[in-house]
């Protein structure tokens, strides 16, 4: 656990334009959101931006992200169709606006927003995009989380159900929970995980990708056969799906650390196209968050990065 503060934020960098700049794309108007039942009352919900995991207990619910914003009420209509009871807890596995967009409004609604304290600091502050400079601004005071913690393990309850919430140092980012529901054999992961590109690897909010293999040890260790994952981005998975994630992302490690110790530059390491036989599984499309050459670019900085 590595504690920030507002001050250390100033001179510090973080790295979501790519996600505010696909919110800017987005008709939400058009956005669906898509219910699937995890059965034991868990469901994940699906809409535009990170992945949502709902946990109906005797008096209350659980919801873990809240994508965008203006997708607020619809969210709030699908968990109404799932169960009339109130959301008392939301929780956030990271800062990026595609997973606490709705914070505000949820609190507002009379949830209890749980996360690392990294995140309440880094809301509050606002942030710098580390790789376009883009700056957001700190969000409104009914966005902030209030229910905070620094190392966890934590637990969530509502009648009947428990959440248990962990931290993962400098993985995606400073400040990433990840949430197991041990009645329902469910894992919610965050951007820690993305099941069908590689990830986001917020480098300037302190993501390393020696913490991202960290983290996936610690999920597979949690995870047996029949547990449902729920990914950040990308379809509910399985824990042979994170197996297969994880060694793709021990190969990136194990090949840009490898060059970087030789002393390459990062433009060296590109030219290299180190990650040319993952590439055709895992990458978005050239200029996307999850390109390979962002990809290259945000695990050598994580490497360049270390304290
Ligand atoms: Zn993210």
């Amino acid at each position: 656990m590595k504690r920030i503060t507002a001050a250390a934020l100033a001179g510090a960098a973080a790295l979501f334009a790519g996600v505010a700049s696909a919110q800017q794309g987005v008709d939400f108007s058009k956005v669906e959101i898509k219910t699937t039942d995890l059965g034991n009352k868990t469901y994940m919900l699906e809409g535009q931006g990170g992945n949502i995991t709902v946990a109906v207990g005797t008096d209350g619910i659980i919801m873990v992200d809240s994508q965008f914003a203006p997708l607020h009420d619809k969210i709030k209509a699908a968990i109404a169709k799932i169960s009339p009871l109130p959301i008392k807890y939301l929780i956030n596995t990271h800062y990026h606006l595609d997973h606490v967009g709705g914070n505000a409004a949820f609190q507002r609604d009379g949830a209890t927003i749980v996360a690392h304290d990294n995140i309440r600091v880094r809301l509050a502050a606002g942030t710098i995009n580390a790789n376009t400079g883009n700056k957001t601004p700190p969000m409104e005071a009914d966005a902030i989380p209030t229910d905070t913690y620094l190392v966890g393990p934590k637990k969530v309850e509502v009648g009947g159900r428990v959440a248990e919430v962990n931290h993962v140092i400098d993985a995606h980012t400073d400040g990433d929970s990840w949430v197991y529901f041990p009645d329902a054999n469910v894992l919610a992961l965050g951007d820690t995980y993305s099941s069908r590109t590689y990830p986001n690897l917020d480098w300037g909010s302190g993501g390393t990708i020696d913490g991202m293999v960290l983290a996936l040890e610690r999920y597979l260790k949690a995870a047996n056969d029949t547990t449902k994952i729920v990914p950040g981005h990308g379809p509910l998975a399985t824990k042979a799906n994170l197996q297969e994630w994880h060694d793709m992302m021990v190969k990136v490690r194990d090949r840009v650390k490898k060059l970087f110790d030789e002393g390459k530059s990062e433009q060296e390491v590109l030219a290299a196209n180190p990650l040319a036989d993952l590439d055709g599984k895992w990458a978005g499309p050239p200029g996307a968050i999850t390109s390979s050459q962002t990809f290259l670019h945000n695990v050598y900085n994580s490497l360049r990065n270390r304290d």
